[in-house]
């Protein structure tokens, strides 16, 4: 898949524009339907460097509703490499939406138990596959945040505030890396309490990238990782209604709800120019009942 920067687009929220601030959105979801967003900017350096390497195969990790992991199969089949994903937990019959695209995108799969999950290396010590080319799990990394960074190429110097969803923080940084000195970058943390993302941030930045202006923002996480309820639910049916832009409960939902808030409570200022970066995600709906979301 090749993307082009004249795909993505920029278009402005007027249901979020008031107190002053004018809010812009960068839909990388409409990039492609399943492997939307920043996980494909994530992924590209990892595959060149497997490609260079000449590795026949890229082996990462995820949970059975992974954006990665389907992202992952579907540019390793794109590039002529094998796939293969580490699933946290028992395989389940039938398999998950997202791990039957995984597999139709040619990826193996591999279920180990939630107990075990964390011991990354004993995985890959155990599996021992020489030919892979191993990815962290969610793409972090420098070469992960590398590829972020050239999410900014597209987005035009006027914003004064950039403001993404942080899961490993990958693309925050790669946000941080590729912006301007006079610009600042707001992450909302989809993880409860996961006050060790700065330094998890700060080690994929330069020191010249950590004098730049970024925080990170707590408040938003709705009970933690993949935790959702009908507030939410209902911003994002509200927001689909108006706006006809679909957001994802995992990451997108609790964003734009944030940068809504935030503007209420005059985080924001008069005059702030903000950018709402879409990171796609979409597909990770699927995890949902069909009858709660209106799109
Ligand atoms: C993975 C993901 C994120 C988080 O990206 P990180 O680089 O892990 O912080 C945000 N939004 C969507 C839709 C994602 O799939």
């Amino acid at each position: 898949m090749q993307i082009s920067s004249e795909l993505i687009l920029t278009q402005p929220i007027s249901s979020l524009s008031f107190n002053g601030v004018k809010t812009s959105i960068l839909r990388l979801d409409l990039l492609h339907p399943v492997v939307s967003g920043n996980k494909w900017f994530k992924l590209k350096y990892y595959i060149k460097e497997a490609l260079k390497y000449q590795k026949s195969c890229i082996a990462s990790f995820g949970g059975a509703y992974s954006n990665h992991i389907v992202a992952l199969a579907f540019a390793c089949k794109e590039n002529g490499l094998q796939s293969i994903g580490i699933i946290r937990g028992e395989s389940t019959t039938p398999l998950s939406p997202t791990l039957i695209k995984a597999k139709e995108y040619g990826m193996q799969l591999h279920f180990v138990s939630r107990s075990m999950f964390n011991e990354k290396d004993s995985i890959k010590k155990e599996l021992n596959y020489p030919d892979a080319y191993w990815v962290d799990e969610g793409g972090y990394g420098p070469l992960g945040a590398k590829g972020a960074a050239d999410i900014m190429l597209s987005v035009n110097s006027e914003f004064s505030d950039i403001i993404c969803a942080v899961g490993t923080g990958t693309m925050m940084a790669g946000l941080i890396k590729g912006s301007n000195a006079n610009q600042q970058i707001s992450g909302i943390s989809v993880l409860k309490n996961n006050y060790t993302i700065n330094s998890e941030i700060n080690c994929l930045l330069s020191d010249n990238d950590r004098t730049k202006q970024f925080s990170i923002i707590h408040d938003y996480h709705f009970g933690g990782y993949a935790k959702s309820n009908s507030t939410l639910f209902h911003f994002m049916n509200q927001l689909w209604e108006e706006e006809k832009i679909p957001t994802d409960i995992v990451y997108t939902g609790k964003l734009l709800y944030a940068v809504k808030d935030l503007i209420q409570q005059s985080y924001f200022k008069p005059g702030n120019n903000l950018l709402i970066i879409h990171s796609g995600g979409l597909q990770g709906n699927s995890s949902l009942k069909e009858d709660i979301l209106v799109f």
